[in-house]
């Protein structure tokens, strides 16, 4: 049996979310603040779970618009058309650019997809007060939080666009409803990753320790 580690919650103690302050409440009351920056003061992030998982099925429901509408409407001297993502990256392949197909599908298909599918198994095992890998998944958190910070939507919609401009000399370029779906899938695992709290991952682990 390893000894547990110190933790701050267990001697007490609560960390500012914003300033950073160690404080140590007299009472328990639900409506403490930090006594540097006067921000509310909690072990945990509120509602971590709830926020997260309704963030997140906003996402999953989003998810689908954004794969079948058409994400732009070009029109041309041959005629007005319709792309979708998956559309786009077809379009993409056929005409010899892989690379540029390759990236697009994986930006924004693969990515959102598994984000998704990430924080899912995370709210999932937390949910379950499950004590299975604890290191791993907190790696996992780590890694989709890197990921929402770097997908950055305008610079794929911008390649997209920049790509077809050039393969199909169009005319008009106009931002399809699937484009703000894609947009809020985005913002939305962005959100729900913020909302969770991963030491959640941590505290079954901890009461399992004794
Ligand atoms: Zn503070």
């Amino acid at each position: 049996m390893t000894e547990a580690p110190t933790t701050a919650a267990r001697l007490g103690l609560l960390v500012c979310h914003t300033c950073g302050l160690l404080s140590r409440p007299s009472g328990a009351g639900h409506d403490l603040a930090c006594a540097r920056c006067g921000a509310g003061l909690h072990a945990r992030k509120p509602d971590s779970i709830s926020r997260a998982w309704a963030l997140l099925l906003a996402a999953y429901v989003l998810y689908i618009p954004a794969n079948v509408l058409p994400v732009m409407e070009t029109g041309s001297m041959f005629g007005a058309q319709r792309d979708t993502i998956m559309s786009g990256v077809v379009y993409l392949w056929t005409s010899g650019s892989w690379p540029l197909a390759l990236i697009i599908f994986i930006a924004s298909i693969v990515v959102p997809g598994a984000k998704m599918a990430a924080l899912t198994v995370l709210l999932v095992s937390v949910q379950r007060r499950s004590t299975w890998r604890p290191q791993e998944r907190t790696r996992l958190y780590r890694v989709v939080e890197l990921v929402g910070r770097w997908s950055m939507v305008d610079i794929y919609v911008a390649a997209i666009l920049a790509a077809l401009v050039q393969f199909k000399a169009l005319a008009t370029i106009q931002a399809g409803p699937g484009a703000i779906a894609f947009g809020a899938v985005v913002v939305l695992t962005m959100f729900a990753a913020e909302s969770f709290d991963p030491r959640l991952i941590w505290d079954p682990v901890k009461e399992s320790h004794g």
